[in-house]
């Protein structure tokens, strides 16, 4: 898949808390959810809900609310809590592969104007594509090596399907979700506290496989022409400094 149609229609209507600041937070609100009906699974922690505005064809949207408060996110939870979240969306996640419905689930996180987010409040999306398939590449996870062990791959990339910084966490074995964390934590971390003070925005995008999991940590800015225009992808020349930078943060 390289297309999928937007719905224009249901894409009016969307409200945008990080512009309009006097609109109310939906996912505070867990009554109205529920009064709505939209609630899939809920925890005292976390909670699924059917997304209310379905803009993408042939999908199925779930938006994960990952925490009680509007100002917490993955950079200020204990990585205790964040296995637990992580945990909670992955469940979902199988649960959602094992109806057979989907070719393909999309597992994503917004965070910030510059990454496509609309909502403040801290959540994640899983998407289910019933007719399309997104394109899996094993060598977009290279890069310059943050750490890497028998468990865990940590780099910048040096290939970024985006463009300056992005980094690859591979954690090899799922049992092991506590030390993906710790690592998917600090990068978040690194990116809002030194490489992208100026706009603390940045996307999560994660691969589910059958051992291992992956995800592309991608500090977002406003995208350049070079890359819209001609494909060209801007990689930072000092990504040996950055890893060890980041190797001690
Ligand atoms: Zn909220």
């Amino acid at each position: 898949m390289t297309h999928i149609i937007y719905n224009t229609n249901v894409g009016s209507n969307k409200p945008n808390t990080l512009i309009n600041k006097d609109f109310k937070c939906p996912f505070c609100n867990r009554d109205g959810l529920k009064k709505e009906g939209r609630i899939l699974r809920e925890t005292n922690e976390f909670l699924i809900v059917e997304n209310k505005f379905p803009v993408l064809e042939n999908s199925y949207p779930a938006v994960v609310v990952e925490h009680n408060s509007c100002n917490e996110h993955i950079g200020t939870y204990s990585v205790e809590y964040l296995e637990r979240l992580l945990s909670f969306c992955l469940d979902y996640y199988e649960d959602l592969q094992k109806t057979g419905s989907y070719k393909s689930i999309a597992f994503f996180k917004n965070h910030g104007i510059f990454s496509g987010g609309s909502i403040q409040h801290p959540h994640m999306q899983i998407i289910g594509f019933h007719n399309n398939n997104y394109e899996v590449n094993n060598d977009d996870f290279s890069g310059v090596t943050i750490l890497s062990n028998q468990l865990i791959d940590w780099n910048f990339s040096n290939k970024p399907k985006s463009e300056f910084f992005e980094i690859n966490l591979t954690l090899k074995n799922k049992d092991y979700l506590n030390e993906f964390c710790t690592y998917l934590q600090k990068s978040v971390q690194f990116i809002l506290q030194v490489l992208n003070t100026k706009h603390q925005c940045y996307n999560l995008a994660f691969q589910i496989e059958e051992d291992c999991i992956r995800v592309k940590i991608i500090s977002r800015g406003p995208t350049s022409i070079l890359l819209l225009g001609f494909g060209i992808h801007q990689t930072p020349n000092n990504l040996e400094e950055l890893a060890a930078q980041l190797r001690v943060f």
